[in-house]
This record gives structure tokens, C-alpha cells and sequence, in this order.
């Protein structure tokens, strides 16, 4: 089987706001093989920057765009398709748009051997730990009490026994937010867990201030505290509170996550699939996490593609016990899926058909593409 070519697709709703929000607009990675099996992935990036990523033509041999370096390729070299991939684009890559296309690009090879072989990714990728997942269901934290107590109560009525509520009004005032957490826990119950997202607006003091008060109100994980470079804080920060210090998603290439590791003692690392390099170097993290007893939680903050790529990812390791399950109303969000996944009794089935177990749903990628194929 070879790789025949890529596309990428890029979609956008018509507005766009300035909120931490990644599904309002996409980069799906699209690859087609000459058996007639096509794959997809998805791209966490810039989507204008991702497509030229896959689009550039060559400039010189560590300058490759990426549908350069894969046609022609066995999808089943997919560890020789990555380490061509980041050899072939070394001066502009290693990092940043060059490995979030990667991701996309890897996902979706992933999902090409899974329906070559007939067997869900998280077959090929060693493990069956789950046939279901604990979702958490993850949103913006509103920007007041009424607003917490609206959201965390529809998610409870929705049996979610897990809510991730992160960025918006968080991190510029730390008695503000702790009353914001505080409402939450309280109106969730001692019975669902609470993950706090300061989206890296802290500095050490105010981090560690508001760990503590956390520890005193059973929250499961506080997510970015600090700023992702800010390595000595995350030290020290973990080294200073019993409260699960959470960070990764900014991080690309397993390099990048075994400094973090070694250099912090953070709890909860979240590589994203569509960014980190794929399921290939996702794989090798959570290795990393294992290997070290973290808990390795991927960031999932896109659309079905993510999801389902994370799902397979989870089923096939052991230090895993949540999925990231994005609650935004964005209609790319809820309809790139021709049966988007579901939380049902507080949790999400894996799916077991082949591949990553999902089909898009084209009349979604019509209605928001900028640049279409199809
Ligand atoms: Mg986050």
C-alpha cells in the first residue's frame, strides 16, 4: 500500500471570537492510498499555517512541505513516515505548526492501518485497558456564581461525574476565582470531580495560594497554572501542595514531555494528539508517564476526529482514566461526525470498528470549508 496524497481542509465559522475556544474553525488532514482506503486526522494549529505546512513545495532538503515527504510511503512505516517527516523539515520544524501537522498527518495513517487491517487503532496500538471511558466534561468557566451554578448543574443533570472548567474569567484575581471554584464544588456534590484550567495566568505565589485552598476543596487536578516555559515554578509547585499539578498541551515531541518530566513533578500530563506528533509519539509519552507512575490525560479540545484519536489512544494504555470531552455548542464541533461520540450514564463506549472507528459527516465540511476537495 502506499500513500497517494494529502489534503488539507480547512473550516471556519463564519465568526470567530477571541475566546480559548479551538472549535471554531479546524484542519482536518485527509490521506489517500492507492488501496482505496482514505484516512483521517485532525490539527489543533493555526489552520491557514497547517495547510501551507502540507501544501509548501520543497526549498531544500531540510525543507520539505509534508505531502512532499509522505506520498509514496507504506503507511505501515509509519515510525519511518515520522522520523522522515521531522528530518525533512529540521530547519523549520521540530516544534510549533511543523509538528502539529505531523499529528494530523500520523492520525491519520493510524487510521488507515487500523481500516487496512480491519482492527481499531487501539488494537494496533497494543492494548484493550477500556471498552468505555469516564468523559470530563470540559468547558470555558463562566464568567460569574449564577453562570458556574448553571453549567456545572446541567452537566450533573447530564450524569457527567466529571467537569473541567478552565480560562475565561480565571487567573486574574485569585479570591475571584476561588469563589468561582468554590460554587462549582458545591453545587457539583462531593461525588463529581472538579478540574480547574488557570490557562497559565498565574505566577508561583498565586499558583501555590490558590493550590492550597484547592487541597481544602477536594479538586482533582489544577491545571496550567503557570506559564508552559515556566519549569522551575512547576517544580516547585508540586513539590509544594498534596493538590495534582496538571500541564502538556502546549508541548510538542516527546523530547519536550520527558524535560517536563524530568524537570518538574507535576501529577497529570496532557499531550494532544493533534499536536504533540500523533498517536505515534502520544504513544511513546505515555510510555514516559508509566514509566515514571503519572497519569497521562491527552488534551482534547477540537472536534470528533480528536476525540475518537484520543479515545483509541486511552483504550491502549494503563495510566489513562479520563477523556477530555469538550462541551462547546460549536456547530463544527458537534457535527464534523456523521454519529458524533456520546456521553451516556457518565461514560463514552470505545468503538470498535476499524480504524479510528468514525465518518465524517461531509455536509458539516461543505457548509464551513474554506478550501474543499470534495
Ligand atoms: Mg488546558
Amino acid at each position: 500500500m502506499k500513500i497517494t496524497n494529502v489534503n488539507a481542509i480547512v473550516l471556519r465559522l463564519p465568526e470567530i471570537s477571541t475566546a480559548a475556544d479551538g472549535t471554531q474553525d479546524d484542519l482536518i488532514i485527509e490521506v489517500e492510498t492507492d488501496e482505496g482506503i482514505t484516512g483521517y486526522g485532525e490539527v489543533d494549529t493555526a489552520p491557514g499555517v497547517g495547510k501551507a505546512v502540507v501544501d509548501a513545495y520543497m526549498s531544500h532538503g531540510t525543507c520539505y512541505g509534508l505531502k512532499e515527504v509522505v506520498v509514496g510511503m507504506d503507511p505501515f512505516d509509519y515510525e519511518q513516515i515520522w522520523n522522515d517527516m521531522w528530518a525533512k523539515t529540521y530547519y523549520y520544524g521540530r516544534t510549533g505548526p511543523v509538528m502539529h501537522v505531523m499529528s494530523g498527518i500520523d492520525m491519520a495513517i493510524w487510521d488507515i492501518m487500523g481500516k487496512f487491517s480491519g482492527k481499531p487503532v487501539h488494537k494496533l496500538l497494543g492494548g484493550s485497558y477500556k471498552n468505555k471511558i469516564r468523559p470530563y466534561a470540559s468547558a470555558l468557566m463562566p464568567d460569574d456564581i449564577d453562570g458556574v451554578k448553571e453549567l456545572v448543574s446541567d452537566c450533573v443533570e447530564k450524569q457527567y461525574t466529571a467537569i473541567k472548567l478552565g480560562w475565561g474569567p480565571l487567573g486574574f484575581d485569585v479570591k475571584k476565582d476561588i469563589e468561582l471554584i468554590r460554587t462549582a464544588r458545591q453545587t457539583a456534590g462531593d461525588h463529581v470531580e472538579i478540574m480547574i484550567d488557570i490557562g497559565k495566568r498565574y505566577r508561583f505565589k498565586e499558583a501555590l495560594y490558590v493550590a492550597r485552598a484547592l487541597e481544602q476543596l477536594n479538586i482533582f487536578w489544577l491545571e496550567e497554572p503557570l506559564p508552559a516555559e515556566d519549569l522551575t515554578g512547576y517544580k516547585r509547585l508540586a513539590d509544594s501542595t498534596t493538590m495534582r499539578i496538571a500541564t502538556g498541551e502546549e508541548e510538542s515531541g516527546r523530547l519536550a514531555f520527558s524535560r517536563l518530566i524530568r524537570e518538574t513533578h507535576v501529577d497529570v500530563i496532557q499531550p494532544d494528539i493533534s499536536r504533540c506528533g500523533g498517536l505515534t509519539e502520544a504513544k511513546k509519552i505515555a510510555s514516559l508517564c508509566s514509566d515514571e507512575n503519572l497519569l497521562c490525560v491527552p488534551h482534547a479540545f477540537k472536534t470528533g476526529i480528536l476525540v475518537a484519536a484520543s479515545i483509541q489512544l486511552i483504550a491502549a494504555i494503563p495510566n489513562a482514566p479520563f477523556l477530555e470531552f469538550s462541551i462547546t455548542q460549536s456547530p463544527i464541533r458537534k457535527g464534523l461526525l456523521a454519529e458524533p461520540f456520546v456521553q451516556k450514564n457518565g461514560w463514552v463506549e470505545v468503538p470498535q470498528k476499524p480504524g479510528l472507528g468514525i465518518e465524517l459527516n461531509w455536509d458539516t465540511i461543505k457548509k464551513y470549508g474554506t478550501v474543499l476537495k470534495k
